[in-house]
């Protein structure tokens, strides 16, 4: 088996360009306009940005697509960066297309000298009208044959704040008959009266997206300007201005974006869930954002490994979310200490066990020897999940049942004995003998038991709220089905356990550390978590519920 990795497409492209000379080395850059916080979609194209330029030794600038004032904040410039270096990733540079306003605002001024920019006082319906449809070729604007000296002067009242937001917009002169839809005389500025996150009130004229990002490319001298599928109609405009400004050429590239199943993935979409109240902010661990995947405890690595793994291809799809999650178990199991924590607790009483004795037990931190071992408090007393009990044993039950015996995982073999029940004939309390020679470590009783259960010392144990998260959606592409999306909304997608036991060494869990709950899965200490009240989240459950559903 060859363990060398074929080349994806663009990478093809890369090697022939640095073979051939075309360019001496690359650059490319990560445009996100900030409007709202980064997703797994945009994780894509991160780890494809800076993953290209750390392979083939350029570099990579991360550039404010901040063209549209009315929706941008400083806010998301904040969170896109934290995000981004979260990820591991370094840019060489931190630029916004609003520093560029400047130039752009000249290279409009350069189109109407050469003759090939206008002032239009169309209404929007007039300008959609005249553009006539893809069967059907457009027709020239009233406004097209313009002087050069009255598209100067006009377009100078636009931007001196003469008119109102919509009364006059600037185009550019090619093909009103053209194929390609883009190329009929597009708009290139608008006039719109609005604060800037950072240019404030300096200016009332915009450039549109084909008139700032390729210029913005071609100033910052990107080489390889890689976005998404839906970006290929734009790329003949976009390869015209670099050719009538005679600007820098940088080229663009297009792959599809990533898609995954029980989500939505659009900036507008999530910022609906946030001010709807669906969610409870941007980085609520159910969102598809960075910052939720984060607190959620998924790491940067197992994302960088999931964008690696789905690849990068020129026709869209739709990725598994399971994929994404069998990625965090599979880092998550190297780095998650274990710990014991009961979820949902019945008292354990160890009957021969003498009152008021404690042990300190050696319990296994991680996965093998090398990970080193922790103290956990054994007394007479313990929490034990009221799942891992059946009054009635099943066939094939391996755990706690009156009269069976298992294991207490690091402690004794125990038999149960006795259970209590309460008014409402809910099992109280659960009667057991341990064995004392069946210490784990020094096992002289030579007793074999198929089932071991975890647990925790009822007079040690700490109390903890944990957050269970499960899919925000309940239909397998909620953007695809009819009506809206957010009628397809889990409504159980998080279920709060208000009182858990955990061992007390998670009272020193901090945020970014990882644990195993023993036989429940992978949680994280969530911000919101305080020393007097914890809380923890669930990150995945080890195994993949959902799988197994489908199965049966
Ligand atoms: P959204 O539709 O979620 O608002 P966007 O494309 O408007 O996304 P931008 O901030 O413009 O968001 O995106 C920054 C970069 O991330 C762009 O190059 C864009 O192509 C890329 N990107 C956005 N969504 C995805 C996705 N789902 N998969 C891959 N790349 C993406
Ligand atoms: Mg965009």
């Amino acid at each position: 088996m060859s363990e060398e990795k074929s080349l994806n497409f663009i990478e093809e492209i890369i090697e022939t360009d640095l073979a051939s000379g075309q360019c001496q080395s690359i650059l490319t850059r990560f445009p996100p306009e900030p409007n709202g916080y980064l997703h797994i979609g945009h994780a894509k194209s991160i780890c494809l940005n800076f993953g290209l330029a750390i392979k083939y030794g350029g570099k990579t600038n991360l550039r404010f697509d901040d063209t549209n004032p009315a929706k941008e904040e400083t806010e998301y410039v904040d969170s896109i960066k934290e995000d981004v270096k979260w990820l591991g990733f370094n840019w060489s540079n931190e630029f916004y297309a609003s520093d560029y306003f400047d130039q752009i605002y000249n290279f409009a001024v350069t189109l109407i000298k050469k003759g090939l920019a206008y002032v239009d006082d169309s209404t929007p319906d007039e300008i959609a009208t005249l553009k006539g449809s893809p069967t059907e070729p457009g027709k020239n604007s009233p406004f097209r044959d313009r002087s050069m000296e009255e598209n100067l002067s006009l377009f100078a009242a636009m931007k001196a704040g003469t008119y109102q937001d919509g009364e006059k917009v600037l185009r550019v002169k090619i093909d009103m008959a053209a194929n390609n839809m883009h190329m009929r005389d597009p708009i290139i500025y608008r006039i719109k009266h609005a604060h800037h996150h950072r240019t404030g009130d300096q200016w009332c004229i915009y450039p549109m997206y084909d008139f700032a990002h390729g210029q913005s490319d071609s100033i910052e001298n990107i080489t390889h300007s890689i976005c998404t599928l839906e970006f290929i109609p734009h790329r003949e405009l976009y390869d015209w201005f670099i050719h009538t400004l005679e600007i820098f050429p940088s080229k663009q590239y297009e792959f599809a974006r990533l898609n995954m199943t029980y989500t939505v993935m659009s900036k507008r979409k999530l910022l609906q869930l946030v001010t709807e109240g669906h969610v409870q902010s941007w980085d609520d661990p159910r969102m598809p954002t960075i910052s939720g995947m984060r607190r959620r405890g998924y790491t940067p690595e197992s994302i960088r490994n999931f964008c690696e793994r789905i690849g990068i291809a020129k026709r869209e799809n739709l990725i598994d979310v399971s994929l994404l999650e069998f990625c965090v178990r599979e880092d998550l199991n190297l780095k998650a200490t274990r710990v014991m924590a009961v979820l949902e607790p019945v008292k354990l009483v160890i009957t021969n066990y003498p009152e008021g004795q404690t042990e300190e037990l050696m319990c296994e931190n991680g996965p093998d020897e090398s990970y080193g071992h922790r103290k956990v408090q054994f007394s007479r007393e313990l929490w034990i999940e009221q799942e891992d009990f059946m009054e009635e044993p099943a066939k094939k039950w391996f755990r706690l049942a009156p009269g069976a015996l298992v294991r207490l995982k690091s402690a004794y073999i125990i038999q149960c004995n006795h259970f209590l029940k309460d008014a409402a004939g809910n099992i109280s309390e659960i009667q057991a003998t341990y064995i004392p020679e069946s210490k784990s470590g020094s096992d002289t009783s030579e007793i074999k038991v198929k089932g071991t259960i975890h647990w925790v010392s009822a007079q040690h144990a700490l109390q903890a709220e944990i957050r269970l998260y499960d899919r925000l959606f309940n239909a397998e592409n909620p953007s695809q089905e009819e009506g809206d999306f957010k009628e397809y909304i889990n409504p159980d997608s998080l279920q709060i356990i208000p009182k858990a036991f955990i061992e007390p060494s998670l009272l020193n869990a901090e945020i970014g550390n990882h644990f195993q709950y023993i036989r429940k899965g992978y949680f994280c200490l969530d911000k919101e978590s305080t020393k007097e009240k914890l809380v923890f989240n669930r990150t995945v459950s080890l195994k993949d519920a959902w799988a197994k559903e489908v199965k049966k």
